[in-house]
Parts: C-alpha cells; sequence; structure tokens
C-alpha cells in the first residue's frame, strides 16, 4: 500500500511514521508513507496557500489551486480532475479529506481502506475548504470524532495507524487484530498476565485451567457482557447466535427489574 498525506506540517508525521508498528510496517516495505507540503505547490510569490472568504466572515479557507495541483502531482497528471486523471489504472486511490463533518471513521471503515493500494489524506488547516475541493477532488470525507481540532493531522495519523496495523504481515500475531474490540463487532475480553494472584486479586480460575473450549467460551461470554455494559447500541448489529440473542434477552429483563437482583 502507499500512503501520502498532504499537509502544512510534515514535520508531524516524522515521528509517528518511524515509530512502532507504522515504522515496522515500513521497514517490511508493507507501506510507503510519505508527508507532501502542499505549500510547495502554491502559485504566487508568497506561498500562501488560504485566502479570505468569499461574502466575508472570520478565518482563512484553504485554496483549491495548491491542494488539486498536489494531488495530481502525486498522481502524475497535469490537468483536469485528479480522479479522472487515474482511470487508466486498475484501482483509483481513495482521496480522503479530513473533516469534522465528514463520516464517523471506524473500525468498518479502517477494513475497507485497509483493502485499497493507494490512499491519499488531505489535512485542511484554517476556518475550512474551499468547496470545491469536497464536490471535484475527494472520494471520501472522514471524521475522528464530533469535536474540533487544529489541523487534520492527528485524524490522519489516528486512520493510518488503524489502517495500516490491519495489512497482512504488520502484526506480529495475526490473530491480534482479528479479536480486537469492534472487528468482531463487540469490544474485546478481559485480559491478564502473570502473576495469577497480584495483591490477593486473583485471574479467573477458567484462564489457567487450559482447557481452551471453556476459555473461549468465558471470553465470549464476557465480550457480550462487556459490549451490553459499554456500548449496547453495538449489539444491534453484531453477529450472534440465538443462544447468545437469550442470553442478553435475559441479562436486559434483570437490568430492568432491580427486584430479581434480591
Ligand atoms: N470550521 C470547520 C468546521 O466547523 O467544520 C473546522 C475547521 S478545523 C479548525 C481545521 C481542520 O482540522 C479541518 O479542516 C479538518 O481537516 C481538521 N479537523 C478538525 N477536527 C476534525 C475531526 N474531528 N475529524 C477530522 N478532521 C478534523
Amino acid at each position: 500500500m502507499r500512503i501520502d498525506v498532504l499537509t502544512l506540517f510534515p514535520e508531524m508525521f516524522d515521528g509517528v511514521f518511524g515509530a512502532s508498528i507504522l515504522g515496522k510496517a515500513r521497514d517490511k516495505g508493507i507501506v510507503s508513507l510519505q508527508a507532501v507540503n502542499f505549500r510547495n505547490y502554491a502559485n504566487n510569490k508568497h506561498n500562501t496557500v488560504d485566502d479570505y472568504p468569499y461574502g466575508g466572515g472570520g478565518g482563512m479557507v484553504l485554496k483549491a489551486e495548491p491542494v488539486f495541483s498536489a494531488v495530481e502531482d502525486l498522481l502524475g497528471g497535469s490537468s483536469g480532475g485528479a480522479v479522472e486523471s487515474q482511470a487508466a489504472e486498475s484501482k483509483p486511490p481513495r482521496i480522503i479529506l479530513m473533516c469534522p463533518q465528514g463520516e464517523p471513521f471506524s473500525q468498518r471503515k479502517a477494513e475497507e481502506l485497509a483493502r485499497e493500494e493507494r490512499l491519499i489524506f488531505i489535512c485542511g488547516h484554517y476556518e475550512g475548504y474551499d468547496e470545491r475541493i469536497r464536490e471535484h477532488l475527494v472520494t471520501d470525507e472522514l471524521s475522528i470524532g464530533d469535536y474540533v481540532l487544529t489541523g487534520g493531522e492527528l485524524p490522519a495519523m489516528v486512520m493510518i495507524d488503524s489502517v495500516v496495523r490491519l495489512l497482512p504481515g504488520v502484526l506480529g500475531n495475526e490473530s491480534s487484530a482479528v479479536t480486537d474490540s469492534y472487528s468482531t463487532g463487540l469490544l474485546e475480553y478481559p485480559h491478564y498476565t502473570r502473576p495469577a494472584s497480584f495483591r490477593g486479586w486473583d485471574v479467573p480460575e477458567v484462564l489457567i485451567s487450559g482447557h481452551h473450549r471453556n476459555i473461549d467460551a468465558w471470553r465470549r461470554e464476557q465480550s457480550l457482557q462487556r459490549t451490553l455494559q459499554r456500548r449496547p447500541d453495538l449489539l444491534e448489529t453484531a453477529e450472534l447466535t440465538e443462544k447468545e440473542r437469550k442470553w442478553l434477552r435475559e441479562r436486559k429483563s434483570q437490568a430492568a427489574d432491580p427486584e430479581s437482583f434480591s
């Protein structure tokens, strides 16, 4: 996979791209990561990439020209829409705008993006973007949550990390991504490691029993219980067996009836 990030602050990515899982994925040649300063594509002598909004009002607006030029340069095109210039290639890149008004980023979205060959992230700054970037350049607008950050760099880092760790060969133990929270549609079960007893708090017996079927059953039940407590909304779409649905119905009716705990 190749990932390019268009940003006014490429130095922010130095540490993130070089460390931990992203650094290892890059060293192994599984992903190519680069941060490109789109100020280099400014078409004026002061190298400005922002301008005042038409219609007045506060804040500056990111201009269309440098962003289009940077994307087109990355894609090897020169004029017209960058997406159209990729038509001959087998799989067109995803051009992703960091945007608090965008679709909420999720594990499902990370899985979808991990199947692509090429991603381009555009990090905004200032009050907003020229709307033509949204309308004629990008394929996706994504948000990391209902709050506003100064720029798109941190959201891009969040998304890139969650995508790259899903690429085959990146995580040492492949199964660790499979059981992660949200991958299964549920929150992950609790983990314990040695010692078996710490300050009088013991590890659940079943985990040291060596009985793998019982361990799997315990973990699944813990996952369900944790999801019910913390994120019941996820249960609406999670894949559950009939037995699990029945178990959940019972838990819910117990919770609704305080007498049942006495
Ligand atoms: N005025 C804009 C609005 O109300 O939608 C917010 C602009 S924000 C100060 C500047 C940039 O930071 C955005 O263009 C976007 O690239 C990025 N950004 C801020 N919050 C974000 C979020 N929750 N998710 C993704 N990107 C975000």
